[in-house]
């Protein structure tokens, strides 16, 4: 995988896909130059497991340890969710900085979540946090035909 192939997961949350903002995230992600290679609208399962800190999307049927909190799985489980896989040069971390600080009170404007959040519980949005947990996450939520190899139109206008 080459430098500029990086993949990252994330996913509008129900608090953003309620609130109509699925356009203006993926915006967000598009303006920049990423490429969107995978997406699906999806209502996440509740994890059979005595887990409750895990969810399972509905397929395949593995789990996922998103959440870090039982707050945070109610939160995921409250609606359908936005589940996308953007590719593209430093994608895991600059991802992080589109989407700014956990909690929006202390995101930066021009952030999503410093633009469009206030409550913690309430940040619209999800980003992974290293390649690593990015390789895992977007195993979970997609299968590997989901997530799409092909070249950009615009590759050689957005790098060098
Ligand atoms: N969260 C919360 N209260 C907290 C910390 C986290 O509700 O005190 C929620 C919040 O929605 C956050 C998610 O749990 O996005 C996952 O937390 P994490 O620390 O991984 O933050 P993130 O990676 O989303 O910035
Ligand atoms: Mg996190």
């Amino acid at each position: 995988m080459s430098a500029n192939e990086e993949q990252t997961f994330i996913a509008i949350k129900p608090d953003g896909v309620q609130r109509g903002l699925i356009g203006p995230i993926i915006s967000r992600f598009e303006n920049r130059g990423f490429k969107l290679v995978a997406m699906k609208l999806t209502s996440p399962a509740r994890s059979t497991s005595r887990s409750t800190t895990l969810i399972s999307p509905p397929s395949p049927s593995s789990r996922v340890s998103l959440p870090q909190s039982t707050n945070t799985t109610e939160d995921m489980l409250s609606g359908p969710i936005c589940a996308m896989v953007w590719e593209g040069k430093d994608a895991v971390k600059t991802g992080r900085v589109l989407l700014g600080a956990t909690n929006p009170l202390a995101s930066a404007p021009g952030t999503i979540r410093g633009d469009y959040a206030i409550d913690v519980g309430r940040n619209v949005c999800h980003g992974s946090d290293s390649v690593e947990n990015a390789k895992k996450e977007i195993a979970l939520w997609f299968g590997a035909s989901e997530v799409l190899k092909y070249t950009s139109a615009q590759a050689a206008w957005v790098y060098e």
